[in-house]
């Protein structure tokens, strides 16, 4: 059994017991042998206020990742570019793949990782002048901001520019926005052509049930609700995330505390021999290692230390890792183990 689960940028903490209760109380109350209770209009009225919107504007899922592959259904398809600034979050390539639309992989640049805004441009704006006419959209772009796994930030004229690029939908995926503070949410009420995307798995803490949504111009918003399936979140997911968004300020409070621990974690990794870290406004960071991150990755795993590594990323691949803020005790377990095997001698 692993002692340490760094891996998927999970909250290292459980919903608090009180906030179970809740949750398990209103559970008992709720007719499971309907599709339909109360909650799931609830919670759209919750995150319409939260986020300044309207109903019409929000689409949930189960899971962000679920609105990924959503969009991409909507909107994609073939003939449609669904371009990707690698390495990022790995459910964009899929879900793309899966809508049959053109996946366009643009490398990000060294020495940070930054977006390559030349080349997005270049193939957002080819995909314009290809793109079969009758398809709302030739491109698709995936801004994950801050973006995971570099932790690299787009800079808002970035967004800007594309957002310009005629029939090209921006996706902007804030998964990590609880910890970074930073949102584009605002911006669809002037661009028709900007998606925001929000998950309940990371500040929130319920990664297991499956809550995630977009904010989206209502036309876009409505075309995604009919790529949706009906009932696609279950009741308990539905009434648990309308518990905890009630409890925001409980878990804003959770998020800065790992903020915290992620900056203490990102300073005892800056200080082993030849570790690299970078930038991280997150609950994770991206490290760069001087051994091979595979030979670190399993020395880690055999020790029950869970990270991820990136064998299919180029830039990645060879020797660098990310590491989830976990428990104090977790990382301590990493760092101990990661200073054992960075101080021996190689093989
Ligand atoms: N977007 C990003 C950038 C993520 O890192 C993740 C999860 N790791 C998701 C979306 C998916 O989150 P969810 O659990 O809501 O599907």
């Amino acid at each position: 059994m692993a002692r340490a689960w760094l891996d998927k940028n999970e909250s290292p903490r459980d919903v608090p017991e009180e906030i179970k209760r809740r949750i398990l109380e209103l559970a008992r109350e709720t007719d499971f042998a309907r599709y339909e209770g109360p909650y799931l209009e609830r919670l759209r009225e919750n995150l319409a206020a939260v986020n300044s919107v309207d109903k019409a504007n929000l689409v949930l899922g189960s899971g962000s990742d679920e609105c990924i592959l959503i969009l991409c259904l909507a909107f994609g398809g073939p003939g449609t570019r669904v371009i990707i600034p690698s390495p990022t979050f790995a459910t964009y390539t899929d879900a793309a793949l899966w809508s049959h639309s053109d996946v366009v992989n643009v490398p990000r640049l060294l020495p940070d990782f930054r977006l390559d805004f030349n080349e997005v441009m270049r193939a957002a704006t080819a995909a314009h002048v290809d793109c079969p006419s009758g398809r709302q959209f030739a491109s698709v772009v995936f801004v994950c901001r801050p973006n995971n796994p570099t932790g690299d930030v787009c800079s808002e004229n970035v967004v800007k520019e594309l957002l310009a690029v005629p029939r090209c939908l921006v996706v902007v995926d804030e998964a990590y926005y609880e910890f970074s503070g930073l949102t584009l949410g605002p911006w669809i009420q002037d661009h028709g052509n900007l998606i925001v995307l929000r998950t309940f798995s990371k500040a929130y803490s319920i990664a297991g049930l499956r809550v995630g949504y977009t904010i989206a111009p209502a036309p876009l918003a409505e075309a995604m609700e009919q790529r949706r399936l009906p009932f696609n979140m279950s009741l308990f997911s539905q009434l648990s995330a309308l518990v905890v968004l009630q409890q925001a300020p409980y878990f804003l409070r959770w998020a800065h505390e790992l903020r915290q621990a992620c900056e203490d974690l990102q300073a005892s990794l800056a200080a082993l021999p030849g570790v690299k870290v970078w930038p991280s406004s997150t609950n994770f960071a991206l490290f760069t290692t001087p051994r091979p991150a595979a030979d670190v990755h399993s020395w880690l795993q055999e020790r029950g230390i869970m990270v991820r590594r990136y064998p299919g990323e180029p830039l990645l691949a060879a020797n660098h890792l990310r590491v989830s803020v976990g428990s104090p005790a977790a990382n301590t377990a990493f760092l101990q183990e990661l200073a054992t095997i960075l101080n021996s001698p190689a093989q």
